[in-house]
């Protein structure tokens, strides 16, 4: 633990004087399982790396300077290449970074190498189903439940978090929604729809992003357990945070390596519209907020 600590602190004084990353994003695959209406990814085609090439992607990235990541897709559980699996990409990654995670849409269950898990949410059972397909919300939750009845059991220890993309179907039901997850989870996060592709039909409105952030403000403070911190909350509601995009390394499917927002490359950069809340926090963490500092220990740590 001592270890991973002095890294961090490596790390921000490698930003602070060569500006190097700290957290890099590796989308894996375009494959998906699922067609999620919000999501610009799984159209994209294109053949995945070999586990050689994958091995390569992350060197490169731990050279340039990245200590934490996070695995994302596409279905990143989907990946493969012959008899090696996502587990194998996990335990190879684990051997260099100070933490492993990823994101998923949940299909394929918890058991995974990773550190820390990131399980999207949309919203409860029917606005879930209605942006992801009909059915998805109730297997998520069942193999949510079947994940925690093994840790009662002590049989694995990794976090299983909640990620919730609020977009203008789900923003009112948000509230109930973490009402409903707090006993499936270990805890939540956050982010705005982003429109890419100029695609504004689930972009949530400065009245009602307003609304909502003050509403997960209240609940956390009842305790529910949100991990964005109350300040990185409050700039989510004019985009006021100071955001520092070089912290970032992105790699995609083909093993391209971008440095910078999470955006390039992917759409037009609009910082106006950015509700990244992940990337907020890593900046203010890194302006030394102790707020997201918390945040980033809780997730990361
Ligand atoms: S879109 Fe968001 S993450 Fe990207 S540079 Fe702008 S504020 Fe930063």
């Amino acid at each position: 633990m001592k270890l991973k600590y002095f890294s961090i602190f490596k790390s921000f004084l490698d930003y602070k004087i060569y500006n190097k990353p700290f957290l890099a994003g590796f989308k894996l695959t375009y494959k998906c399982n699922l067609k999620c209406h919000h999501c610009p990814f799984w159209k994209n085609k294109g053949d995945d790396l070999s586990f050689k090439n994958v091995k390569d992607v992350l060197d490169n990235m731990y050279y340039e300077g990245a200590r934490v990541i996070i695995f994302e897709g596409g279905e990143p559980t989907l990946w493969k290449d012959n008899n090696f699996t996502f587990n194998d990409v996990l335990d190879y990654a684990k051997k260099k970074f100070i933490s492993v995670n990823f994101t998923t849409n949940g299909l394929n269950g918890f058991e995974y190498n990773a550190d820390a898990i990131w399980v999207s949410f949309d919203g409860l059972e029917k606005n879930h189903n209605k942006i992801r397909g009909e059915g998805v919300f109730e297997k998520v939750i069942k193999n949510l439940e079947d994940y925690r009845r093994k840790k009662i059991f002590f049989v694995n220890k990794r976090k299983v978090f909640a990620n919730i993309c609020i977009n203008s179907y789900n923003v009112h039901e948000i509230p109930k929604l973490i009402i409903f997850l707090k006993k499936f989870i270990d805890g939540i996060t956050i982010q705005f729809y982003y429109p890419y592709e100029n695609d504004f039909s689930l972009f949530v409105n400065k009245k009602e992003r307003v609304w909502i952030l003050n509403k997960l403000k209240e609940l956390k403070k009842r305790g529910y357990p949100i991990l964005d911190s109350l300040s990185c909350l409050d700039d989510l509601k004019y985009n006021t945070w100071k955001c520092h995009p070089e912290l970032l390394i992105n790699a995609e499917p083909d093993g391209t390596i971008i440095k910078g927002c999470y955006v390039k490359n992917r759409g037009e950069i609009n910082c106006k519209y950015c509700g990244f809340a992940a990337h907020v926090e890593l900046s203010k963490a890194f302006d030394l907020k102790f707020g997201s500092i918390l945040t980033g220990i809780k997730a990361f740590c």
